[in-house]
């Protein structure tokens, strides 16, 4: 089974946007090995994601974990897949040769040129360089990464630029999210500012199509691909099912932006999974009432609870802007399919990779 491991709620960073409190609780060894055995215990794969707060101000817990995983998956025969997501700025050439051997897969958290307005050091230190060479490091690697950006209000107005930053640094996709939560506020006049700024990458995309080059940008390609293959976006977060979230102390929850919040307790990784709980979550319906009835429904993100506790508080709940921003994109992606479309079918089945 897939377990996201919350290694330590302390980051060496303060995000202008971040949600989560900063203590210095780190994961032990002896949680580390339980969560590996969970891991180990059902279904035909076994996957840790490693996180935090910054999982890199942990390796020796993530080295150790991965020690683990390999003598567990040569013995048992199940393969094992490991991902982490971090801000980047602990990367060195023994994590980059590691995550290239281990075949890890990386959330480079970079916001390009966006960077240095929300995503500081502890104290106030600018991080753009730092993490350009971080992100130069992982490509000469041939490390499987992909950048992961967040467009805040306050600095969206960048967000073009930051996209061809990301192309030019080498990375093969990013992924674009804006920023959500009670530190962010969007207006009718920041939303047209990100709405502007999407217009230039559809088009920067198209060009870079038809030119061969194979950069993809999330939500716009995975938008196309998912209408295609018929996959309903909604239907991506099974609450507890797909994935577990574990605390430092081993509780576990359906996801990282449910810890510590007991309603959503789900057992723990020294006295198991609380089945019943976990049931009881699969039958209840998140979809937002207002999105029942609507036409986008099938092709929306509605139902991710952690991005809808984030806005509103409540899992089924749908923050306006959620809204807008999904209609947006959706709409966006429809003309920039299309546009790709006319271009020739084999050469967008390549790309798509139908
Ligand atoms: S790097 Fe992540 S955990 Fe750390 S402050 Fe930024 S968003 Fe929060
Ligand atoms: S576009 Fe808005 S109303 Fe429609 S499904 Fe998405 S969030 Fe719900």
């Amino acid at each position: 089974m897939n377990l996201t491991l919350y290694l330590t709620e302390n980051c060496n960073l303060r995000c202008s946007y971040c949600t989560r409190e900063k203590h210095a609780q780190d994961m032990s060894r002896e949680t580390v090995e339980k969560a590996v055995e969970l891991a180990f215990s059902r279904g035909k794969n076994a996957g840790i994601c490693f996180f935090g707060g910054e999982p890199l101000l942990k390796k020796d817990l993530i080295y150790y974990a991965l020690e683990l995983a390999d003598e567990r998956s040569r013995q048992t025969g199940i393969p094992f897949l490991s991902k982490i997501t971090t801000n980047g700025t602990l990367i060195d050439e023994e994590f980059a040769s590691m995550a290239k051997r281990a075949n890890m897969q990386i959330g480079f958290s970079f916001d390009g040129t966006m960077q240095d307005d929300c995503r500081r050091t502890k104290e106030g230190g600018a991080t753009f360089d730092l993490m350009v060479d971080k992100a130069r490091l992982l490509m000469e690697h041939g490390c499987d990464t992909v950048a992961m950006c967040v467009a805040s209000p306050e600095a969206c107005g960048k967000l073009f630029e930051s996209v061809k930053l990301v192309h030019d640094l080498g990375f093969p996709q990013m992924i674009i999210n804006p920023a959500y939560g009670d530190k962010v506020t969007w207006t009718d006049e920041t939303f047209e500012v990100l709405r502007g700024q999407f217009d230039q990458i559809a088009d920067y995309m198209m060009e870079l199509y038809q030119k061969g080059d194979k950069f993809k940008v999330a939500p716009l390609h995975n938008k196309i691909s998912e209408l295609i293959k018929g996959i309903n976006p909604s239907k991506y977060c099974h609450l507890g099912i797909r994935q577990l979230a574990v605390s430092w102390d081993g509780n576990l929850y359906p996801c990282t932006s449910f810890l510590d919040k007991p309603e959503w307790y789900l057992g723990s990784v020294y006295e198991g999974i609380d089945e019943t709980r976990r049931l009881e979550m699969a039958k209840r319906c998140f979809t937002p009432s207002p999105c029942k009835d609507c036409d986008l429904s099938a092709r929306c993100t509605n139902s991710c609870g952690c991005a809808n506790i984030l806005n509103t508080g409540s899992p089924d709940m749908i923050a306006p802007v959620q809204c807008e921003y999904e209609r947006m994109v959706i709409s966006l992606a429809d003309r920039l399919g299309d546009e790709m479309y006319a271009m020739g079918d084999q050469r967008f089945i390549d790309f798509m990779g139908l």
